[in-house]
């Protein structure tokens, strides 16, 4: 069975690297109990790196072979294998490196492994593979193995299965259980409140945090960052990033200068969703923009709060429309981003805020399956051909798939990639979006340049 993508966000990814002939594939057919190799997802996509599930002992993990890859590519197929290989070996929460006890150490070995090294900080376990017999077994203590600086190799057999049980509760040992896992899959959304001073962040915190239905956690450090605030709401958790300052600025008067840009920068990237904080009656100036701008960078979901919304005196003559087409006009670039105007001094829609960020998480949890997608292509390519730019080599599209979530990320397979247009990124966006909505969160769509084997020509 191919891994979903939420499947590869919630288990933990392995990697198994190694030069050719160690028996990468033999032992990634082990792992997964299934006789034949995976197809990759993506139709036109090489078919050298391999994704599956291995179960054991009731836990789960996602096991990657990276095939035929090669340090230094020549070929197009080899490029593209080392590109998804160094992707998956960047993934990876552990990755093992094969060797193979019966030839010995092998020049190749080092150079892979020292080009792991550098791709990787998660754990690499030596594995000594083609250890069928008990002086193999023994082999593996030799001052050649140690040398390579990881410890002696965890001694197996991929073609029999010898010792690929210890293996596994080794390399288990690495990882969180599932069952802590399962408990963390409503793990709490974090949550960036930023704004220019005096917006009325602190305002608007405080009064979410004295609502009835929100139990603020007494003890934050349990969630590791002692600025943070954890809250449940209706057994749904959230952090509220770095707030311990703001929600105190009322008595702390000297923490204007902890507002700076680069403070909120810090705090987008520790988020999920960035609360963007406006005054309702001061037009949204650069600052807003920029960091609106970040966020986007970073991935994160957005949503616009304008606070103060007592203060603006025409609310009856002019609908709340108006004043929404009016301070989105400010942020073009992200009409995805939903708008809120709330009080803080009233409380009108402060308890919206959250729920709304909720709401922004599944989106950009979103995942759409395969064959949604691949129809989903034929149909906005039907409507919209990309255009034959003159001089240009005719674009050509094969498939699309989605590469991960949060932010949703897509890869479109096409034979060469300056053919398409970023304009027709954009119109693939846009059509996306109707179908599937993706409120408040960025889409990513990129090209990946595929080479059709002969075969499947
Ligand atoms: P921060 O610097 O963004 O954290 O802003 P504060 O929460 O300290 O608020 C700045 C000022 O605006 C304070 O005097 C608040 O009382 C006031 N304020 C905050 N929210 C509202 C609101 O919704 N309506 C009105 N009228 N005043 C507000």
């Amino acid at each position: 069975m191919t891994p979903t993508e939420k499947e590869l966000s919630k288990y933990p990814v392995v990697a198994l690297v190694g030069r050719v002939n160690v028996g990468k594939s033999t032992l990634f057919n082990r792992l997964i109990e299934e006789k034949k190799a995976l197809e990759s997802p993506l139709p036109g996509t090489t078919r050298d790196v391999n994704y599956g599930l291995c179960d054991w002992r009731g836990e789960r993990i996602v096991v990657v072979d990276t095939g035929g890859f090669v340090e230094k590519p020549k070929t197009e197929i080899e490029k593209q294998v080392y590109v998804q290989a160094e992707k998956a070996i960047k993934r990876a929460g552990a990755v093992l490196f094969l060797l193979d006890v019966k030839s010995g150490l092998n020049p190749d070995d080092k150079k892979y492994l020292a080009f792991v090294r550098k791709k990787t900080k998660s754990p690499i376990l030596l594995v000594a593979n083609k250890a069928d017999r008990l002086t193999l077994i023994q082999d593996t203590y030799a001052k050649e193995w140690l040398s390579l600086g990881a410890g002696r190799p965890i001694p197996v057999s991929a073609a029999s299965g010898l010792g690929v049980g210890d293996l596994l509760d080794i390399l288990l040992e690495h990882f969180p259980s599932n069952k802590d896992r399962e408990t963390s899959d409503d793990q709490p959304i974090k949550i960036a409140i930023v704004g220019r001073t005096n917006v009325g962040k602190s305002s608007i915190i405080n009064k979410i945090l004295g609502e009835d239905r929100v139990i603020v956690s007494e003890t934050p450090h349990t969630t590791r960052e002692p600025q943070d605030t954890a809250v449940t709401i209706e057994g749904h958790s959230y952090i509220l990033v770095d707030t311990v300052g703001i929600r105190k600025k009322t008595k702390v008067k000297s923490t204007i200068e902890r507002e700076g840009v680069a403070r909120s920068i810090k705090s987008i990237e520790r988020a999920d969703i960035v609360v963007l904080v406006l005054d309702s009656t001061v037009s949204p100036a650069k600052q807003e923009s920029r960091l609106a701008q970040i966020a986007v960078e970073n991935g994160r979901g957005i949503i616009i709060v304008a606070n103060k919304w007592d203060l603006v005196e025409e609310k009856q003559s002019k609908s709340i429309l108006a004043y929404e087409s009016h301070f989105k006009s400010y942020f073009a670039f992200i009409p995805w981003a939903p708008i809120l105007f709330v009080s803080a001094l009233t409380g009108q829609r402060t308890s919206k805020v959250l729920d709304l960020a909720r709401a922004v998480q599944k989106e950009r949890e979103r995942e759409i399956p395969q064959e949604e997608l691949t129809i989903f292509l034929n149909k906005a390519m039907a409507k919209q051909k990309p255009i034959w730019i003159l001089g240009k080599k005719k674009p050509v599209v094969y498939g699309i798939r989605q590469e991960t979530i949060k932010p949703p990320t897509f890869a479109l397979a096409v034979k060469e990639s300056p053919s398409i247009q970023y304009a027709y990124l954009r119109y693939l966006e846009n059509r996306l979006r109707e179908s599937y909505g993706f409120m408040g969160t960025p889409v990513r769509i990129f090209t990946e340049q595929i080479v059709k084997r002969l075969s499947e020509l």
